[in-house]
């Protein structure tokens, strides 16, 4: 069941009245319009028919599009999990964050603020499953994509040229 239909260069939230294809889930951490990805959808660099893909900095979304090409040669899928966050979103994620470690200043290793989030720039991806994050620490810097933090196996930004080195890793989102 899906909560959202995608058409070429549109995605739309299921409402009531729309037709078969939706169903009445309303998560909002799903909502494609604020950067989620519903939970029935895997999405790839090349999927910018979605915000959180679409809204990415073109050239961090180029180098993850010619990286999933060469792993794809050597049968590793690079998914997206996380890519763009609206403000909003990363707001939420930073209050589960709060409940979930029970202070901020925990959370605040996990999670970061909508004010400094590289997510919410369109500068950070996170990706999945860990067979590609393997692979991305291995080979992301042909493509000037570099493991951000220490603590995030799956988070990558656009830190060097393409082959190029990467900077040292922060310890964690806190420490940016
Ligand atoms: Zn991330």
């Amino acid at each position: 069941m899906r909560k959202f239909l995608v058409v070429p260069g549109v995605v739309l939230p299921c409402l009531a009245v729309l037709p078969a294809g939706c169903s009445s889930g309303d998560d909002p951490d799903e909502n494609p319009a604020d950067g989620g990805i519903p939970s029935d959808v895997r999405l790839t660099p090349s999927d910018t028919d979605y915000p959180a893909v679409g809204k990415l900095d073109p050239a961090l979304r180029n180098a993850l599009q010619q990286a999933a090409k060469d792993a794809r040669d050597r049968d590793v899928d690079i998914r997206i999990t996380s890519g763009w966050r609206s403000k909003a979103y990363q707001q939420r994620l930073l209050e589960e964050g709060v409940s979930k470690y029970g202070s901020l200043a925990e959370a605040r290793q996990y999670v970061n603020t909508p004010e400094k989030s590289t997510h919410v720039f369109g500068r950070a991806v996170d990706v999945g499953p860990t067979r590609a994050d393997d692979w991305l620490i291995q080979h992301g810097a042909d493509y000037g994509l570099c493991q951000a933090y220490a603590n995030e196996m799956w988070h990558f930004e656009l830190l060097t040229t393409p082959g190029g080195d990467c900077p040292p890793q922060l310890s964690d989102a806190a420490a940016g």
